[in-house]
């Protein structure tokens, strides 16, 4: 069996490379399981990056499923606990977008990812019994918050892989801008990308979208200011058996990894915790649905890359992307 990760050091600096070169200040950490990068401009660069570096680092230890002191893992042992504000506000906007995305997002996806063996990394394809006796655990109504408690049943298990980033670039970015930061760009690669201000006045930070089929790669630019940008992509981890691929993203509804003939998606909204959960919820939709939720909500930008080499790029973004590569077809909807 092939097992593919993509060194998430290498993809974080060839996408911020592409928007933060010749800042103040610039360090790599790492936080979440992942390589975070903190670009910064203007006075005391130094100091407001130890904060928000510190911030990483609190949030991980709160929001981490492995760490043993973590709010999830006490909530994934006991079934209940009282958790931390910022644990429940992430618990609370992730059932809010499920609610909204008909569970295309769901964070009880959790025994689903681990019997496809992408939290341990020993991947392996469960047979469809197996698969059929874990569905009954599955499901966002299987999770609740109470206050700061919050409560598990039906021997569901949560994980905040596809919203913690998103909310951790919002809360660094917070700390940033009290302390009087106006430019600056924090990157998880290509995950979630906040985006304070403009790089230097009147000019945008320009973000690389990784390539989903070879995404050592840009596939295309895209300028951005005082928002995020959050990429779900099945590049991102996935393994290869007997010649198929499976990748991280599961629906939640046929416990198997998203299979509807997109590769990678994008979203751009001024909140990156919903830019994250929306970037994974819309991959699970496919792209018909995705556009269609796009255009019944709003609040959002999208960019979906589809295996029959189209991109189709929502109107609000139309001034902001560079040209798709050779052999690509572009549609604005
Ligand atoms: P992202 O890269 O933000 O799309 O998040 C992917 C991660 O979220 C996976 O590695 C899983 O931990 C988790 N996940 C997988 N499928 C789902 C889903 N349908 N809803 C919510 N989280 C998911
Ligand atoms: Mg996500």
């Amino acid at each position: 069996m092939k097992h593919i990760v993509i060194p998430t050091l290498l993809l974080c600096a060839l996408l911020s490379s592409c928007g933060a070169k010749d800042t103040t200040a610039r360090k790599t950490i790492i936080a979440m399981d992942a390589a975070a990068t903190l670009s910064i401009n203007g006075e005391n660069a130094d100091d407001a990056i130890s904060a928000a570096e510190k911030e990483f680092y609190r949030l991980d230890a709160l929001l981490s499923r492995s760490a043993k002191t973590s709010d999830i893992y006490r909530l994934n042992e006991n079934g209940s606990a009282a958790v931390s504000s910022d644990t429940a506000a992430v618990i609370e906007t992730a059932l809010g977008i499920s609610r909204e995305t008909d569970g295309a997002f769901d964070i009880t996806v959790t025994p689903l990812t681990d019997a496809w063996g992408f939290f341990n990394q020993n991947y392996r394809v469960p047979s469809d019994s197996e698969i059929q006796s874990i569905l009954p655990r599955v499901g966002y109504e299987n999770a609740a918050l109470n206050g700061n408690t919050a409560s598990l049943t039906n021997g569901a298990l949560v994980d905040l892989g596809g919203i913690a980033k998103g909310y951790a670039c919002e809360s660094a970015a917070r700390i940033l801008k009290s302390r009087g930061i106006t430019s600056a760009l924090i990157s998880f690669g290509s995950s979630s990308i906040k985006a304070i201000g403009f790089k230097s006045a009147g000019e945008p930070w320009k973000i690389g979208l990784a390539d989903p089929q070879n995404s050592q790669e840009y596939f295309m630019t895209l300028e951005i200011s005082d928002t995020c940008v959050a990429t779900s992509g099945s590049y991102e981890r996935f393994f290869e058996k007997d010649g198929k691929k499976y990748h991280h993203i599961i629906n939640p509804k046929t416990g198997y990894p998203a299979d509807n003939g997109l590769l990678s998606v994008s979203v751009v909204c001024a909140d990156g915790t919903r830019a994250d959960a929306l970037s994974t919820a819309l991959f699970v939709m496919g792209a018909d649905k995705a556009v269609e939720f796009q255009k019944k909500h709003g609040g959002f930008e999208a960019i979906l890359i589809t295996d029959d080499k189209t991109a189709y790029v929502t109107s609000g973004l139309k001034d902001s992307i560079s040209a798709v590569p050779d052999g690509w077809t572009c549609i604005i909807v």
